[in-house]
């Protein structure tokens, strides 16, 4: 048995580790890097396969979407619609911890698996500068949720990060105790009226000042309660699970070469690469008024428990 390796922690503040971080990230590795909320483990928000390993390293039992972290407000609105509420929240605390669910804006490069299949995109400009400055640096949007694994407590310093063990964690970017400590608020401004789907240090009342009167959403009922769509991704086309063969008519979505599908999510096996691919792989084989999706079994075993909640979420029956 050898000890655990911890990855090189170096100062966030320092110009060199920030671009030896751009380098990883720009890679596919992983970087943990303080914000003023709590530290982020980062990945390209536009490569599936990164993202695909942020999931793995958390051993988080679903995939919920991430928040992709950017430099500054244009580069947030490049990648998701600004409606007049997520402007003037955008001027009003950006930068800082809040965090901006928007509509997929036209040719948005983040990965499908980072917005875990939906058409909204979970946007934040951190009040960090150095963290900004890293950002900048990668010149792309980097996934990070909170740097703890799953059903532990969030990290704010460098040492609770170490402390995690994380397998494929490359570098850890210390800034110091988190000046906030507390996840970013999140705030829906994708619809007609603006939805807090997550409290944080920016308040409502802060928001409503702002904006006027906004909708209180409990966020883990707005994703896990049946028919409401909009809060994950559900196929058009009929799903069938645990499919040993593609009946006629229907479409497959293989695993290791199972069934034989137009898809396969992995053909050797590797559930990282399955992770990946699994909304890509879906919205491809997805018509409207389309061919049942029949899907190869998929083992319960480390991602392969998240990519199944998924796809069961995926074949729920819906009215
Ligand atoms: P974390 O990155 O772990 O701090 O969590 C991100 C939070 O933002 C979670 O509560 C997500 O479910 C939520 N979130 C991210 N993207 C979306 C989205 N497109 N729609 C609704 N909620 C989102
Ligand atoms: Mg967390």
């Amino acid at each position: 048995m050898s000890e655990p390796t911890h990855p090189p922690i170096r100062p966030l503040s320092d110009s060199d580790a920030r671009q030896a971080a751009a380098a990883i990230l720009r890679a596919g590795g992983l970087v943990a890097f303080a914000t003023e909320t709590v530290y982020g483990l980062g990945a390209d928000a536009t490569d599936e396969t990164a993202a695909a390993r942020i999931f793995e390293a958390k051993g988080r039992p679903r995939f919920n979407p991430l928040i992709s972290h950017v430099a500054d407000v244009e580069a947030a609105f490049a990648l998701g619609a600004a409606t007049l509420a997520a402007r003037a929240v955008a001027e009003a605390f950006w930068p800082g911890p809040l965090t901006l669910v928007l509509r997929r804006a036209a040719g948005c490069p983040i990965a499908w698996l980072t917005s875990a299949g939906l058409e909204t995109v979970a946007i934040r400009v951190p009040g960090s500068a150095d963290a900004r400055a890293l950002l900048a640096e990668v010149g792309r949007p980097v996934a990070a949720p909170s740097a703890n694994r799953s059903g532990r407590v969030s990290p704010t310093t460098a040492g609770h990060v170490a402390a995690e063990d994380f397998e494929h964690l490359e570098l850890i970017l210390d800034g110091g105790a988190c000046a906030v400590g507390l996840e970013s608020t999140v705030l829906d401004v994708s619809g007609a009226r603006p939805r807090l789907l997550r409290p944080g240090s920016v308040t409502r009342e802060q928001i409503e000042a702002v904006v006027g009167a906004i909708d209180i959403v409990g966020h883990d009922a707005a994703i896990t309660a049946p028919g409401m769509l909009a809060s994950h991704y559900a196929p058009a086309a009929p799903v069938r699970l645990a499919a040993t063969t593609i009946r006629t008519g229907e479409v497959g979505l293989d695993f290791a070469g199972q069934i034989g599908g137009e898809i396969d999510l992995s053909p050797s096996g590797d559930l990282v690469e399955a992770a990946a691919r699994l909304f890509s792989g879906l919205r491809a084989l997805d018509r409207p008024g389309g061919a049942t999706i029949a899907v190869a079994p998929v083992p319960e075993v480390g991602l392969g428990a998240a990519i199944n909640d998924r796809l069961r979420r995926a074949a729920a029956p819906r009215g």
